[in-house]
């Protein structure tokens, strides 16, 4: 059995269990999935093999972690090697070491990323939409069968650098005001962040990509 823990304390965390219960469903039946919910230091435990740190807002949950004592020991369990962690959206500000308007995180986030991120990128133009993203890994193609994705931004963020080469890309969303790609989903070792919310989407493959990368990781 694989358990996921889902950091529980805003947002679109429901999107995401159920997301996950239909991804786990194409991994074989040998795979059983538990989901555990995550809102005290006693909920992160060792034993939980992937951490999704949803959307929301970003202050609001970095403040929450701060408060009840959760920072320090979802850092810890973030940067054991075993364990496998996605953020979506404010998930990937939390996880990003650099924001726009605080530079050098470990204050205010997780700061586990080596990225910069425009905490409200594309809220800037508009709050929400949906956009065909560019997938560039190869085995995310593989999963999606396709080289694009439909995205769902909602005040999103954007990578808008990446600051050594262990960060790789996954995807990335032309953006129509700067005629750039911009960067929407990277990974850095077993961290993996995504700007969009692929919760929202009845197509599950980017949680069949994040469970596969928790299976690999604990063989
Ligand atoms: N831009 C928001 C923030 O700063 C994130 C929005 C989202 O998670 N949907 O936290």
């Amino acid at each position: 059995a694989i358990t996921i823990g889902i950091l529980e304390i805003q947002g679109a965390f429901l999107e995401h269990r159920v997301a996950l219960t239909n991804a786990s469903q194409l991994l074989g039946n040998n795979v059983k999935l538990q989901i555990t919910d995550v809102r005290t230091p006693d909920d992160i435990k060792e034993e939980i093999d992937g951490l999704i740190i949803p959307g929301g807002e970003s202050t609001t949950i970095s403040i929450y972690l701060r408060r009840n004592g959760l920072e320090q020991p979802l850092k810890q369990w973030i940067q054991t090697e075993r364990h496998v962690t996605w953020g979506t959206c404010a998930g990937m500000i939390l996880l990003s070491k650099m924001t726009d308007n605080q530079k050098i995180g470990g204050q205010t986030s997780l700061a586990i990323m080596d990225t910069e991120v425009s905490r409200n990128y594309f809220g800037r133009q508009v709050q929400s939409f949906e956009a065909d993203i560019r997938i560039k890994d190869e085995q995310l193609k593989e999963i999606i069968q396709n080289d694009t994705f439909p995205g769902i931004f909602i005040r999103a963020p954007a990578i808008v650098k990446t600051l050594n080469e262990e960060v790789s890309i996954l995807a990335t969303v032309p953006d129509q005001i700067s005629n750039t790609d911009v960067i929407v989903a990277a990974k850095q070792g077993n961290v993996i962040s995504t700007a969009f919310h692929p919760e929202l989407t009845e197509d599950c493959s980017w949680h069949l990509y994040f469970l596969r990368h928790v299976i690999n990781n604990k063989i």
